[in-house]
């Protein structure tokens, strides 16, 4: 197969682990004969510092015109001046905007040899496999946003809007998932308090009803669903949920596999395009001291080449060959057992483009 994908590493530790991501895609080209383009440009803080934005218009037009866009992380403190006007988050939520890229998969399994490196208790992690499915381009981080002084001082609102369109279209993502997967969709709201989660409870209740009845389906209040990801995260298959509730569980999932360097995820629309990213940041406490863990980035890969370009064979190679250098004791500082060697983020890499290419 033949297939362009533009390349945005970002800032910080971005650069160093979309090396590796890199690495391991030209590996999987080689051993299975396809032809992958990779066409690189600015994002984020490095975009601003060249062009004066965080998003300019040949990275745009560069990703409109791929197949698929992997991408590292953006900002770090030299652009955090809070009454900044251009931002370089602004880059990464203007991306997803542009590409209507609507619905955030975020994966998270337990390897058994990183089980110590939760802060869980072994016996609650056995099994460990969900996805959560987190609505991306609506909700209250995109309504309208009030700030005034009335007569009780200061004031300030924050809208939630959502419309039946942008519920349906997730909640299918997140079904059709779950019948790939094993078979059960759970959707988190706050149907007790909120009109838009009730909004959510019935689209969801009648989608499935209509249209998934294969599927097993339950409802779960956002603050149960808190207590019960850390108590019995093992019941877990599909997860689906509106912008807000999916950005802090998802935090909250991602130390059940004890690092913020173990967690791809995939950001899709209507079509096969889909944007590839670690769930980590650019984490400059530690950038370009080769000690960033390159696995969320090369199991991003491995979500691109399934989810994008439909390649599962090459997708299963590459979260195999992840697997056995763990196994091999071949990681990271930040998933090392006490008292065992760790390696830099290029020795991780080539260990997994070595164990891709056979
Ligand atoms: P962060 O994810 O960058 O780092 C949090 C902690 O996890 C740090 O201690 C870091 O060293 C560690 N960590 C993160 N990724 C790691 C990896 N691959 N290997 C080993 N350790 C890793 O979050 P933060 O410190 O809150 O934010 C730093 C910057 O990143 C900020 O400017 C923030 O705005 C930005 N950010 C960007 C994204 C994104 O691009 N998607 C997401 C979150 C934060």
């Amino acid at each position: 197969m033949q297939a362009v994908i533009a390349v945005l590493p970002g800032d910080g530790i971005g650069p160093e682990v979309v090396a590796e991501g890199v690495k391991v895609l030209q590996a999987v080209a080689a051993r299975f004969g396809h032809t992958f383009t990779l066409r690189e440009a600015l994002i984020g803080g490095c975009a601003i510092d060249a062009a004066g934005e965080p998003l300019p218009a040949e990275t745009v037009a560069l990703c409109r015109e791929a197949d698929v866009v992997l991408l590292g992380a953006v900002g770090g403190p030299k652009w955090d001046d809070p009454q900044a006007k251009v931002r370089p988050e602004q880059g990464l939520l203007g991306i997803r905007k542009t590409l209507g890229l609507f619905a955030n998969l975020r994966p998270v399994q337990m390897h058994p040899r990183l089980i110590d490196a939760s802060p869980l208790r072994p016996e609650r992690l056995q099994g460990v496999d969900l996805i959560v499915v987190r609505e991306l381009t609506g909700g209250i981080y995109f309504g309208e946003k009030r700030r005034e002084r009335g007569p009780g001082g200061e004031w300030a609102s924050d809208l939630c809007i959502y419309t039946e369109e942008e519920v349906v279209r997730v909640v299918r993502v997140a079904a059709q998932l779950a019948r790939r997967r094993r078979g059960k969709l759970t959707l988190v709201d706050k149907a007790n308090v909120l009109e838009t989660s009730r909004l959510w409870r019935s689209i969801t209740t009648r989608l499935m009803r209509d249209e998934f009845p294969d599927l097993q389906f339950e409802t779960m209040l956002v603050d149960a669903c808190a207590m019960h990801l850390i108590r019995r995260p093992a019941d877990f298959d599909v997860i689906v949920t509106e912008n807000m509730f999916g950005d802090i569980l998802t935090d909250e999932a991602a130390m059940l596999a004890g690092s913020m360097g173990m967690l791809p995820s995939a950001s899709l629309g209507s079509g096969r395009m889909g944007l590839y990213e670690p769930i980590h940041g650019s984490a400059p406490d530690i950038a370009g001291q080769g000690k960033a863990n390159p696995l969320a980035t090369i199991l991003s890969v491995a979500m691109l080449l399934r989810h994008s370009l439909d390649l599962a064979a090459e997708a299963e190679c590459v979260e195999s060959a992840v697997a056995a250098v763990i196994e091999r004791g071949i990681v990271t500082a930040d998933i090392a057992a006490p008292g065992q060697p760790t390696y830099s983020t290029a020795v991780v890499g080539d260990a997994v483009a070595a164990a891709v290419a056979g």
